[in-house]
């Protein structure tokens, strides 16, 4: 599991990102215990099915979550949170996190407003700018100027090994999206779309960890499962 000092030490309580030596953080992990996300919340300190987990669905829909959308468990969740890829707390003690394999998990952070964002980010979310919508949700709820807003892209595909198809990288390259040949830059693109709305280059952390290539977490490139890591993040 990996903790994000970056945002630690400006005062979140955690953002993690687990992998496989904590398992499978997916509802399917459940079968085969300890599960993931048990594991996880044990490491940082939070329960289990204290978790805000939204039902992804690779789309730029981001949501508004508080101690209401807690205590839905293992199940599907709260029903605010079906077809959703973001969320956004400023509620302290309120741990929100999504399920990823390979697609950018995005890390938000206003120190000044207290709030916090995690986003899933894959390609389809990135051609969405999920990104965008999440920080423009930030600066209408709260007033969050995006000059004070630090920003972590966990691990996810690299540039050099997520290889597409031409009708793909061509849909890409039309939206202005970064790429060479066929390999989609996830994280240049989401860094691309955080400096557009006024984040700050430097306070923009790319982890630079590849799911397809380091085999310590789990890729839906490499294995192609439905084991996910776990991206968690609590004011
Ligand atoms: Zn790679």
């Amino acid at each position: 599991m990996l903790r994000f000092s970056f945002l630690e030490d400006q005062g979140v309580s955690v953002a993690a990102f687990s992998g496989k030596p904590e398992g499978d953080c997916s509802l399917r992990g459940i079968t085969t215990p300890p599960w993931g996300r048990d594991v996880v919340s044990r490491l940082c300190g939070v329960a289990s099915s204290d978790i805000v987990l939204p039902s992804q669905v690779h789309g730029a829909v981001v949501r508004v979550v508080d101690k209401r959308h807690q205590g839905f468990g293992a199940g599907a969740g709260h029903p605010e949170l079906n077809g959703v890829d973001g969320l956004l707390t400023n509620v302290s003690g309120v741990p929100i996190g999504i399920l990823t394999a390979d697609c950018v998990p995005l890390f938000l952070f206003d120190p000044r407003k207290r709030v916090v964002g995690i986003i899933h980010a894959g390609r389809q979310g990135t051609l969405a700018r999920i990104a965008q919508r999440a920080v423009e949700v930030m600066e209408k709820t709260w007033s969050s100027s995006p000059e004070d807003i630090l920003a972590v892209i966990g691990p996810s595909a690299c540039p050099d090994c997520y290889e597409v198809s031409e009708a793909i990288a061509e849909d890409w390259e039309r939206e202005g999206m970064p790429l060479r040949g066929r390999y989609l830059d996830l994280w240049g693109a989401n860094v691309k779309q955080l400096e557009e709305k006024g984040i700050q280059r430097n306070h923009i952390e790319v982890a630079c960890i590849c799911t397809i290539a380091d085999t310590q977490w789990f890729s839906y490139r490499r294995e192609k499962t439905t084991a996910r890591n776990l991206a968690l993040l609590m004011l």
